[in-house]
């Protein structure tokens, strides 16, 4: 490996510059690629802006680069297996053709009998009747391509108007997923690299506001599912062969976990990491696509939370600083459900977490 890797990322959103900015101190160099000018990893970094369609910006992207991964999970495979054929890529593309896609995601945990809420496949009027009633009535109509931070979604009770609804969307592929009665929401985000090697972050609980994550609690102390949600990550890790960070978003019922969905990339729900353990998930993906040793998850003190910053940024955010409190704006415009920013918070016990947790959520309605 060269002392200076340049890695490139596709995809130039809040997660590429976070990568970015965790690779600087380690002497790793960037270059991002987006088909948008104004794509926040611009900021810190040099950006292409190409479609991803365009061979020739592919080209010279993936020249430069020691290695190439992704900022987003619906980047076009055509262009990620390009890429493979050019440099190293991490996940593979066919990882990335299976996170894209609900319904081959959900095929993949039952094949490895892991537990998944019932589903079913739509594709037709009559499809969705079925699949409505064989999930009593109570579900969420998914599309199986596209859909993230709740959209694309619809929900399904006894009220929905099917044939009404199948009016307005009629044309696409979906999965219907039956509503699962959550007592919680955990992520497990387990780091994979080129060896075989890997380790997971404590489990982390996550709180949802119409879709979108709002908060999340390091570890969640209420679980008692961590061992059985790292076996679930591993045998999903190991099973594609996966390098870098994997996140697997769960459900916690009374009868246990059930898998939701993954992420092939660094997650949201992960962000805590940067100060809240002594190595960022960041920092971890790109160490173990350049096949380095995976830096210790553990926590950098005993608890930690991340507040996202949906649509903007409180007014106040930097006119104070306080101990174990951290701001990350990542330079967007505001924007009505857009993550414009989190904020991260550190504290060596539950109470401390709490009224630091209380004093930010306040700022959400002050300011
Ligand atoms: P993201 O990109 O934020 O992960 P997404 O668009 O991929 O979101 P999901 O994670 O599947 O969508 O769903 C978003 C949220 O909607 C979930 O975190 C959960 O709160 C709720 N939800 C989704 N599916 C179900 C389900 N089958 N039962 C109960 N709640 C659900
Ligand atoms: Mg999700």
């Amino acid at each position: 490996m060269k002392k200076f890797p340049t890695i490139g990322i596709l995809g130039g959103g809040q997660l590429a510059q976070m990568l970015a900015l965790e690779g600087y101190p380690l002497g790793f160099r960037f270059v991002f690629f987006d088909p948008t000018a104004d794509a926040c990893a611009g900021l810190v970094g040099e950006l292409i802006v190409a479609d991803y369609g365009n061979e020739i910006a592919l080209e010279e992207f993936a020249k430069r680069c020691d290695f190439v991964t992704y900022d987003f999970e619906n980047v076009p495979v055509s262009a990620a297996e390009f890429v493979a054929k050019r440099t190293s890529i991490f996940p593979h593309p066919k990882v990335l053709e299976i996170a894209q896609d609900r319904l081959k995601e959900k095929l993949l945990f039952k094949s490895l009998d892991l537990p998944v809420g019932q589903f079913h496949a739509v594709d037709s009027y009559s499809e969705l009747v079925f699949a409505s009633k064989s999930c009593n009535q109570d579900g969420f109509l998914k599309t199986r391509t596209l859909g993230y931070d709740g959209k694309g979604q619809h929900r399904i009770t006894i009220k929905t108007d099917l044939k009404e609804l199948w009016g307005k969307i009629d044309g696409g592929s979906f999965v219907l997923e039956q509503a699962i009665k959550f007592k919680r929401e955990v992520s497990v985000i387990v780091v994979r690299n080129t060896q075989g090697d890997m380790r997971f972050y404590n489990l982390c609980e996550n709180k949802h506001k119409l879709g979108i994550l709002t908060t999340t609690l390091v570890p969640a102390v209420k679980s008692e599912y961590s061992d059985r949600a790292f076996d679930y990550a591993k045998k999903i890790a190991d099973k594609l062969s996966y390098v870098g960070v994997l996140v697997i978003e769960m459900f916690e019922t009374d009868l246990g976990l059930f898998i939701n969905e993954m992420a092939p990339r660094v997650h949201n729900s992960g962000h805590w990491s940067i100060e809240g353990a002594v190595t960022s998930q960041f920092e971890n993906h790109l160490r173990a696509g350049l096949g380095f040793e995976i830096g210790s998850t553990e926590m950098s003190q005993g608890f930690s939370a991340m507040i996202n910053w949906i649509g903007e940024i409180p007014n106040i955010a930097l006119s104070t600083k306080e101990k174990g409190i951290y701001w990350h704006i990542y330079g967007k415009e505001n924007r009505q459900g857009r993550n414009v920013g989190h904020s991260t918070v550190v504290a060596d016990n539950a109470q401390d977490l709490h009224t630091k947790v209380v004093k930010l959520a306040k700022l959400l309605t002050t300011s």
